[in-house]
């Protein structure tokens, strides 16, 4: 009764003006479940779900040279082989996709590491089903996009503080927008405008405060769309 309650409240909280919210999480079953939750109420296919790679999905626990020496860095993530974070995730992703959801990834990572992130997110994990974006749905594919570089916001100024001018680095492939360092908010936004798609619910997960506080910053006025930003703490230390 609690339970039903509590999601009864959170979706009374919900006008049709559309929201941002951040939750904190340890389980992506929190995620999926809002995932079904706006599905139901908007529709699979005006729903787009959007996750980080690193300690979002792939997760490096071990990664050891020969010498026994211990690889640190960004290196590790062009030499080292990577987990996913949770047991559940590939099938609960592929669900969702073969359900009619759209998914795409958005990282950090800039052109350098297009091949290790293809490679590891290609890569069969044990049994585990591939986590693969392109195709899901299939979508346009972008050899820069270009997203307005920030800086750094004075006392009584409010985020997003704008540098005036864009980067045109960041790529959006095979389904991966690699942000290359920019603003994750402004580079979603930016995103969506290239490929003229609009969704009534976006679902943000990524392991960084700095990144949903900066979605939620840009999505929290825009009254057409509901967003819900996960801050998925389960691989960080
Ligand atoms: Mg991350």
């Amino acid at each position: 009764m609690k339970k039903l309650l509590s999601s009864l409240l959170l979706v009374l909280s919900f006008t049709s003006l559309g929201q941002s919210q951040v939750t904190t999480t340890l389980e992506m079953s929190d995620v999926f479940k809002t995932v079904d939750m706006l599905g139901e109420k908007y529709g699979q296919q005006n729903t787009l779900v959007v996750f980080d790679i690193d300690d979002t999905l792939l997760v490096i626990e071990h990664c050891q040279r020969p010498d026994g020496s211990w690889t640190r860095g960004i290196g590790k993530l062009f030499h080292c082989p990577s987990e996913h974070t949770e047991d559940i995730l590939a099938n609960e992703l592929r669900r969702i996709q073969e359900s009619g959801y759209s998914t795409i990834a958005l990282t950090a990572r800039g052109a350098s590491l297009i091949k290790p992130t293809k490679r590891e997110l290609a890569r069969r994990h044990f049994r585990k089903k591939t986590l693969i974006f392109k195709g899901k749905p299939h979508l346009k594919e972008f050899n820069s996009v270009s997203v307005p570089r920030t800086r750094r916001c004075k006392a009584d100024e409010i985020p997003p503080c704008l540098k005036g001018e864009d980067s045109d680095k960041p790529k959006f492939l095979e389904g991966v927008m690699y942000a290359n360092g920019t603003h994750k908010g402004l580079a979603l936004k930016r995103l969506l405008e290239e490929l003229g798609d609009t969704y009534s619910a976006i679902v943000f997960i990524d392991d960084r405060k700095k990144n949903t506080d900066d979605v939620h910053e840009v999505y929290k006025n825009q009254g057409s769309v509901e967003v819900h930003n996960f801050l998925y703490l389960r691989h960080r230390d």
